[in-house]
């Protein structure tokens, strides 16, 4: 499925060389993508440390093209973002993301909290804040069940606002998890003030963790850091068994990856987690 981004249009290669023209291309067929409704949402489960249960999803887009397959966000995120195509994809996002959780908890799994990744131009607009509450409500979801993930990166772009917007979304009662943290450059005063529930170490660190680098000093640096500050720590793209030992010994408090359970479409998700009797 992976490659199936690769084999058509030349427009697709890459988001980063392409000019003008085939961006444009592929805004186009974006948004036509979304009123066709050919997006989709992949859940990929979280897993309490060390082996379960599950404890909630977060929800990776897809957009399954009707002959190219199925294109991982890479390939189109970064134009949505350009086009401002991604503040309708991404209030679509949320609500899908909702609506599956919301049939989740009412098919017995009460607990389960969604994670939303939201891009730097979401996280920018001014409608955020009433947009999370509305669907929220729409759901009938409490907001303690929703995580919403912004990179190290967008938290950072613009601290003053970010802070604030931060701070609304911390005190309406959702989650904030820092993504891809330890590829920005926040200062650890700027971290401090930070009103974030949780930390996600990047995948790069952890899939060094076994050949022995400084990544295992830096990621257990981490992981000190966040529970000082009081943060969750969850590590993401775990693959070896090593990598979750390691992880988990250092005190990792949740585990993401493809070695636990890949992203994948809603029903096959509560079908792997039926089986797993963690859960
Ligand atoms: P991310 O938020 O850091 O998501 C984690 C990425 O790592 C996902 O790629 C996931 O499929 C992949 N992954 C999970 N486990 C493993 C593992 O064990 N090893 C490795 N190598 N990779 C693993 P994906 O789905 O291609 O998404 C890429 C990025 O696209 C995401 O990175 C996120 O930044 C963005 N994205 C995805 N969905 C959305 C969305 O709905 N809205 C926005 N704004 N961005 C999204
Ligand atoms: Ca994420
Ligand atoms: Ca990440
Ligand atoms: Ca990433």
């Amino acid at each position: 499925a992976k490659a199936s981004g690769q084999k058509g249009y030349a427009f697709f290669e890459t988001s980063m060389n392409s000019d003008a023209h085939e961006q444009m291309q592929i805004a186009r067929e974006l948004r036509v993508a979304s009123a066709r409704g050919e997006l989709t949402l992949h859940y990929q489960p979280k897993f309490d440390a060390p082996n379960g249960p599950v404890i909630g999803a977060e929800a990776l887009l897809r957009w399954s093209h009707p002959t190219l397959g199925m294109i991982l966000p890479g390939h189109f995120i970064p134009i949505a973002e350009k086009t401002g195509l991604i503040v309708p994809i991404g209030e679509w996002v949320l609500d899908e993301a909702c609506r599956q959780m919301r049939a989740w908890h009412d098919a017995g799994h009460p607990q389960w909290t969604i994670a939303v990744n939201l891009s730097a131009v979401q996280f920018g607009h001014d409608g955020l804040i009433e947009l999370v509450r509305g669907t929220l409500a729409r759901h009938a979801l409490a907001p303690r069940f929703l995580t919403l993930e912004i990179t190290e990166s967008t938290a950072m772009s613009d601290v003053e606002a970010s802070l604030a917007t931060l701070q609304q979304l911390k005190d309406m009662g959702v989650n904030i998890s820092i993504d891809d943290f330890g590829t920005g450059y926040s200062s650890l005063l700027y971290l401090k003030r930070l009103p974030a529930t949780e930390l996600k170490i990047d995948k790069g660190f952890v899939r060094d963790l076994a050949i022995g680098t400084e990544d295992a000093a830096i990621v257990s640096a981490i992981v000190a850091l966040g529970q000082t500050l009081n943060l969750k720590i969850v590590a993401e793209g775990v693959e070896t068994a090593a990598q979750k030992a390691f992880l988990t010994r250092i005190g990792c408090d949740s585990l993401q990856g493809f070695m636990l359970g890949e992203p994948m479409p809603a029903k096959e998700f509560i079908e792997a987690v039926a089986q797993d009797p963690a859960s």
